[in-house]
């Protein structure tokens, strides 16, 4: 097994800062070919009105809750609130409509991660999966509970089903513990850190609260990595099998070409995305 170090570590970027949205970027835009598989995510907390219905073509975009309750919408029949813990796992494909927002007079403070979709893959049908905290497979060590979003963890595996392989952990590890993630060959990833502090890697690289430690880049045997708290530490470890295809990036939609982006816009004006949700 091979023991994958941290190679980068940077704080999350503050993106917005208004009265009723802070975003901060854990993985920025343009770094296409380090994080492939994954394109962005970011950690927002908001409240009712931050974001308007918009579509999506050619990603999945995974949201988990670290806290207060979000309310989603989209075109498919899909309604329903995730609350703290809840994981939504939503595959755009060839088009979803949504929204997605805080409540009335709550907060939803969340990780949202985009995640591409293989060439051949891009135009599926819309498909929704949602891994609910009290659901989700659980893998209990001294100290330690990994929650298996995506992938497995020791063993112990998630249902969820993947267009392109995605391990995504939540671990929770008390102070003064140590718990090591797995990966199958040729994964890209890293460990972001949502509330505590630890030690993590083979190069033993400290991180904090919204440090974003990357791995060692994917290597051709299946490797693990090492978490070890300091303080009380919630992070999340998400690795994913790089695609190796070209990039190309717009607004809500992520294609392989320019052409398919001219065509993503325009099947969405003229409503080919189909019918907006109704509130
Ligand atoms: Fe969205």
């Amino acid at each position: 097994m091979i023991k994958r170090q941290i190679q980068d570590k940077w704080s999350a970027i503050p993106q917005r800062d208004s009265p009723i949205h802070k975003q901060n970027l854990v993985l920025p835009h343009n770094q296409w070919g380090t994080f492939d598989p994954f394109l962005v995510m970011a950690e927002d907390n908001m409240n009712k009105g931050a974001f308007d219905h918009h579509p999506h073509r050619g990603i999945e975009t995974v949201t988990y809750m670290i806290d207060g309750v979000l309310r989603h919408k989209d075109n498919q029949g899909n309604e329903g609130e995730l609350i703290k813990g809840d994981v939504q796992w939503m595959t755009a494909g060839k088009g979803i409509l949504h929204i997605e927002e805080a409540q009335d007079e709550g907060f939803a403070h969340l990780l949202q991660l985009w995640v591409n979709l293989p060439a051949e893959h891009k135009m599926v049908e819309p498909r929704y999966q949602e891994i609910l905290h009290a659901e989700a497979p659980l893998r209990k060590e001294k100290g330690a509970e990994i929650k298996v979003i995506s992938g497995s963890s020791g063993g112990v595996t998630s249902h969820t089903k993947n267009y392109v392989p995605v391990t995504m952990v939540e671990i929770t590890l008390q102070a003064a513990h140590t718990v090591v993630q797995d990966f199958p060959a040729d994964f890209n990833g890293f460990i972001y850190v949502i509330a505590g502090a630890g030690i993590f890697g083979a190069n033993k690289v400290t991180g904090k609260k919204n440090d974003v430690l990357w791995l060692t880049p994917s290597v051709d045997k299946p490797s693990e990595v090492e978490l070890h708290a300091t303080e009380p530490l919630l992070c999340v470890v998400i690795a994913g099998k790089p695609l190796r295809e070209p990039v190309a990036a717009k607004g809500p939609f992520v294609m392989n070409t320019e052409e398919q982006i001219k065509q993503a816009f325009k099947d969405f004006r003229e409503g080919r995305f189909g019918k907006w949700p109704q509130n």
